[in-house]
């Protein structure tokens, strides 16, 4: 019985997966994500309801367009397989069972996946496009003061921890809408500070901390790398040095997750 509630999680994964490459692709184009029907980026022929199926379409299509037989990237389909994997991982450490499924662990893993959601949307837009996404950013705000309230009910704990929070979200906001009428572009600065807040929600303190270490040390590692690539290419002058921005958002969000199902893993089978 429970083999079937994990294959039903697992293709719950893919299912999501889909649509995360869906959105990752759409959203910084500004095409709607539920309306538009899907099409090939190639031949611009509609999707029908065969090669929307995930992960399988990609199987029997063998990785091709069916109507230009362009091929697909195989990154949509690995996303999606992981997505499955991750979903299934996520309620194995969860220890649920169907035999013994409580509403309260229902209801902690609806809230991980649509956290899942902010993280892996806001990590993919940044991985593209280095831009933490506003209203992907505003979801995970969002989603994560729900988060809160709906803890402060269960646990009927300390209020202040939560307020605390809403009035660095409140004062982050502010900042940032003051700074944006001054620019016109979004702030990465304060798009990942926000990103940094909304993880300390989700993932616990350990996972925190491993998350923002890790983050720093991959960020100065590209620097030195980037001063020693330009220093072989013995570049003069200032402006043609090769300089990589790095997607630190994509950086928090890949770490912020692994450490979070590690922490999971860890308090299941390990402690
Ligand atoms: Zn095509």
């Amino acid at each position: 019985m429970n083999i079937i509630f994990y294959i039903i999680l697992f293709i719950m994964g893919i299912t999501f997966g889909s649509f995360y490459t869906l959105a990752v692709y759409r959203i910084p184009k500004r095409i709607d994500i539920v309306h538009t029907h899907s099409y090939c980026p190639n031949c611009n022929h509609k999707l029908g309801f065969l090669d929307l199926i995930p992960v399988f379409s990609y199987i029997f299509l063998r990785g091709k367009c069916r109507y230009c037989k362009e091929k697909i990237r195989p990154r949509y389909f690995i996303l999606e397989i992981l997505s499955g994997i991750f979903f299934v991982l996520t309620a194995l450490c969860m220890g649920m069972r169907i035999e013994t499924l409580t509403i309260y662990q229902a209801i902690d893993f609806a809230f991980v996946i649509l956290f899942y959601t902010f993280v892996i949307l806001m990590a993919g837009i940044d991985k593209e496009e280095i831009n933490i996404n506003q209203p992907v950013l505003m979801y995970g705000v969002l989603v994560s003061v729900i988060y809160m309230a709906y803890l402060y009910i269960i646990e009927e704990s300390s209020i202040y921890r939560y307020v605390i929070y809403l009035v660095i979200y409140v004062i982050i906001l502010a900042i940032e809408t003051i700074s944006l009428r001054k620019k016109a572009q979004t702030n990465y600065f304060y798009g990942n500070l926000l990103t940094i807040i909304i993880l300390s929600i989700f993932i616990g303190a350990t996972a925190f901390i491993i998350t923002i270490i890790s983050t720093i040390v991959t960020v100065i590692a590209y620097k030195i790398l980037d001063k020693l690539i330009n220093k072989r290419r013995n570049v003069v002058k200032e402006k043609e040095k090769l300089t990589t921005k790095i997607p630190v958002g994509f950086l928090l969000g890949t770490y912020g997750l692994l450490t979070f199902l590690l922490t999971l893993f860890c308090n299941r089978y390990l402690l």
